[in-house]
Parts: structure tokens; C-alpha cells; sequence
């Protein structure tokens, strides 16, 4: 018994040492291990950024002993979101017992490539026609333009428009195909917007043309709504329609406008330039003393007054442009136009009428445009007829424009007078703000109405008269 229990107790010493020695070793691993810093991350530790998107450093916490060493700790590494790919961040305290902890951030693109068309839109093809590739813009966030990957599929029902990026991002359309006719044919007219001819005189309409997407050229198809009357003075439209197969239509018009034709040995005063007080006033006075009527092509100057009593006089009041200036004026064919409009503007406030009869400065024939702008003239003498208007050159100059020394009253006579024809019409160029071509009036209107000529004032019904177009 004594044996067994000396026996026991051994085995019991021995087994406490055992588990004191167990301890010991674990106690030292512990303390060792307090001694090695601490590095905990704040955020994650695997981080996905979108491509541009921006990195933020979301910090850490290191310790030793429980007490903070952040101020130890060493961050290397950048993360460059604007290419795509692994970055590391490494966070380090350095030494014997440091510590080494990395953050990895993958920068991805993960958007889709966009394909630039209207899906909502559907594919509207001509009856039984295919199909034909378009030219579809595509464009990628990273990748920029990847036009030519698109891959572009089709059958009879619907078209697929299919692309994939360099990171995989696919982006898919379809587009359903109809196939139906929904565009309008185009309608043009041969020859003018507006025609003039005369009286009991023949009109020969030079009709119009006409296209179509599907069909081609559908000109036969016109029907012609034609109602003018050359044995009535008056205005009159021609209205041309036409009809694709699947009913679409366009139409266009001309307007015929019968006149009278001018008498010849008509004389007609045009005065530009003004209204100025001092002569556009007395000139006012004298035609209404010989009960005349004339043309004013007024400018943006002078006073409104003025214009108000050519109007109300029975006058034509015309249009010069708003400046005269040749540099403005003749810059370009929308320059050209908004000047027109400015003084047609003016016109209109101050008589309520819409003016439609021009005089280009320097006339049509002037060769001072091309330096402003070639062969400006030969487009616009077109054009402003197109919208309507009537443009008037001379065919007699009163000469008082001239440069030089100024010209005596009765030269300014001299000049009209001696160039006044019974076989023709007269269109006179004078200038309401010269005090010779006041003084010289009285003596031209005596000498017409002596020598049986008549004046008149230009009307729309009034023959264009032309100069050669220079420029
Ligand atoms: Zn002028």
C-alpha cells in the first residue's frame, strides 16, 4: 500500500510539472507574441473599384501592448483607377517584431459599351426591299470608339446589333424591321416660285418633278391643280401633289400673277437713298403739286415722318437695304437679307404694309460685290425673286450720283429728259437726298407731260427692269 501510494503521488508531482511547464511555454509564446505590433485595417481587405472611380484610403489601426503605433507605420503603394488592373496597398511597421499587412483593389470596367441608336425606333424598309448595313456609332467608357466591332445581324423580322468591350461588357439592340413606306416624296418646281406674264398673252407652265424613296421618280404621278386665267388680271396658284404608292404626299405651288403690260413711253421716278428733310419734303410737295406718283427705295435712315407721307400719299415706298453699306450688305446672302429685312421692317411699322419691290445699291449689274463676295449677285437676283420680291434696276440715270464736281439742276433735266423714249418704259434712278435732283423735278415732270409721257409708280404688276448681272 505504502509503495502504491509514494507510487501516486510521483505520478501526480510529475504531472503538475507537466502542466506548469505547459503553461510556462504558453505564457512566453503569449508575451512574444504581445510583442509583435498589431496592424488592423479599417475597411476591407479585397476592395473592387469601378474604372475611374476613386480609391479611398479607409485607414488602420496598429497597436503594441495595447498602445497605439500608428505613427510607425509605413504605407506603400497607389491605386491608379483609371487604368484597370491589381494594385496593392502594404502596410508596414517596420523592425524586429513589425508587422506586414497588404490591401489588394482591383480597378474593373464593368459598364456596358453603348451602342448609339434608337431601339424604340423601328427599322422602316420599302416594300419588298432587304435590308442594308448602316453606319452605327459605338463607344465604350474605356475602350472609346468600337464602331468597328459591332457586330450588325439581320433577318427578315429584325436587325440584332451585338458588341463586347476589351473587359467582356456586351451590349445588345434589336431592332424590329417594318416594311412600310413612311417617307413623303420630294416635290420641286422647274423653273420659278413666282411667275409674271401678261395680259391676254400666252402661259406656258413648266411644271414640276418629283422623287420618291421606294419609287424613284414618280413625276407622272403629279396632278396639277392649274387655275390661271390669262384673260384676268390677278394672282393665281398652281398647286402640284403627288402621291407615292403607299400614300405618301407632298405637294408645292407657283404663284402666276397677270398683269397689264406695261405701256411703253411710261415714265416712272424712283428715288433712293432717303428720306432726308430738306429734299425728300420739297420732292413730296412738288409731286403732289403735279399730281405725279413715284417710287421711294428708302433706307434705314431719315425720319419715319417721311416714309409715313410717301405712303400716305399714294407713293410706292420700296426697299434699299437698312445700311447701303456694301461691306454689310453684300457680305454674304444672309447678310444681304437680314438688311432687307430690317428696313422691310421699318416699312412695315410705320405704314403697316409688307413691301415686296427692291433695288439692290449700286443695282444688279454692280461689280463693287465681288469684293465682298464672288458671284453674290447672281445669286441673289435669283433668290429675291424666289421669295417674292420684284427687283427694279434704271434704264435712264439722272447722273446725279456721279462723283466729281456737283452737277447744275438743269443738267440733272438734261440727263432724264434727253434720254426719254416713247417705245419703251422709263425707269429714272434718281436720289431724294441731292438738292439738284429737288430743284431739277418741277422741269422733268413739265417736260414728260408736254411731250405726252405718263408717270406712274411701281406696282408689282410692273415689268422688272434689268441690268446685266456683272458679278
Ligand atoms: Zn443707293
Amino acid at each position: 500500500m505504502e509503495v502504491n501510494v509514494v507510487t501516486k503521488r510521483r505520478i501526480n508531482k510529475t504531472f503538475l510539472l507537466f502542466l506548469f511547464l505547459n503553461f510556462l511555454v504558453l505564457f512566453v509564446l503569449w508575451g512574444i507574441y504581445l510583442c509583435f505590433a498589431q496592424i488592423d485595417l479599417k475597411g476591407d481587405r479585397n476592395i473592387t473599384l469601378n474604372y475611374k472611380e476613386k480609391y479611398k484610403e479607409k485607414g488602420y489601426n496598429a497597436s503594441r501592448f495595447g498602445k497605439s503605433i500608428n505613427n510607425e507605420v509605413k504605407v506603400k503603394g497607389k491605386v491608379n483607377s483609371d487604368k484597370l488592373g491589381t494594385y496593392e496597398v502594404v502596410y508596414e511597421v517596420p523592425g524586429l517584431f513589425g508587422k506586414k499587412v497588404v490591401r489588394t483593389i482591383e480597378v474593373v470596367d464593368n459598364e456596358k459599351p453603348n451602342i448609339i441608336i434608337d431601339a424604340t425606333k423601328k427599322i422602316y424598309l420599302c416594300p419588298g426591299s432587304k435590308y442594308v448595313k448602316e453606319e452605327v456609332q459605338v463607344r465604350d467608357n474605356y475602350d472609346g470608339d468600337i464602331s468597328k466591332k459591332l457586330v450588325i445581324e439581320s433577318d427578315d423580322k429584325k436587325v440584332t446589333y451585338s458588341v463586347k468591350d476589351s473587359s467582356g461588357n456586351k451590349t445588345k439592340v434589336v431592332r424590329d424591321i417594318v416594311y412600310e413606306d413612311k417617307t413623303s416624296p420630294v416635290i420641286s418646281l422647274n423653273g420659278d416660285r413666282f411667275n409674271y406674264v401678261f395680259l391676254n398673252e400666252g402661259y406656258n407652265d413648266s411644271g414640276a418633278v418629283a422623287n420618291d424613296n421606294c419609287e424613284g421618280d414618280i413625276s407622272n404621278k403629279i396632278v396639277v391643280s392649274n387655275k390661271v386665267n390669262i384673260n384676268s388680271v390677278g394672282s393665281y396658284e398652281v398647286i402640284y401633289t403627288v402621291s407615292d404608292s403607299s400614300g405618301n404626299t407632298a405637294s408645292i405651288s407657283r404663284t402666276v400673277r397677270v398683269s397689264e403690260r406695261n405701256k411703253a413711253g411710261t415714265v416712272y421716278l424712283t428715288f433712293d437713298d432717303g428720306p432726308q428733310w430738306g429734299t425728300t419734303d420739297k420732292i413730296l410737295d412738288i409731286l403732289k403739286e403735279e399730281g405725279v406718283e413715284a417710287t421711294f427705295f428708302v433706307t434705314n435712315k431719315g425720319p419715319d415722318e417721311l416714309i409715313k407721307r410717301m405712303y400716305d400719299e399714294g407713293h410706292t415706298v420700296a426697299l434699299h437695304t437698312a445700311s447701303h453699306n456694301y461691306a454689310t450688305v453684300y457680305a454674304s446672302v444672309d447678310s444681304y437679307f437680314n438688311d432687307l429685312n430690317s428696313v422691310k421692317a421699318r416699312v412695315k411699322r410705320i405704314t403697316g404694309y409688307d413691301a415686296t419691290i427692291i433695288r439692290f445699291p449700286g443695282g444688279s449689274s454692280n461689280t463693287i460685290s465681288r469684293n465682298y463676295s464672288v458671284g453674290i449677285m447672281s445669286t441673289l437676283t435669283k433668290e429675291v425673286v424666289n421669295r417674292g420680291y420684284k427687283y427694279y434696276d434704271w434704264n435712264i440715270s439722272s447722273g446725279d450720283a456721279a462723283g466729281g464736281p456737283a452737277p447744275t439742276p438743269t443738267q440733272i433735266k438734261n440727263n432724264v429728259v434727253n434720254a426719254l423714249r416713247k417705245d419703251r418704259i422709263n425707269m429714272v434712278l434718281m436720289h431724294d437726298i441731292k438738292t439738284y435732283t429737288r430743284d431739277a423735278l418741277r422741269d422733268i415732270i413739265r417736260f414728260g407731260k408736254d411731250n405726252g409721257y405718263t408717270f406712274e409708280k411701281i406696282t408689282m404688276d410692273t415689268t422688272m427692269v434689268k441690268q446685266r448681272v456683272n458679278n
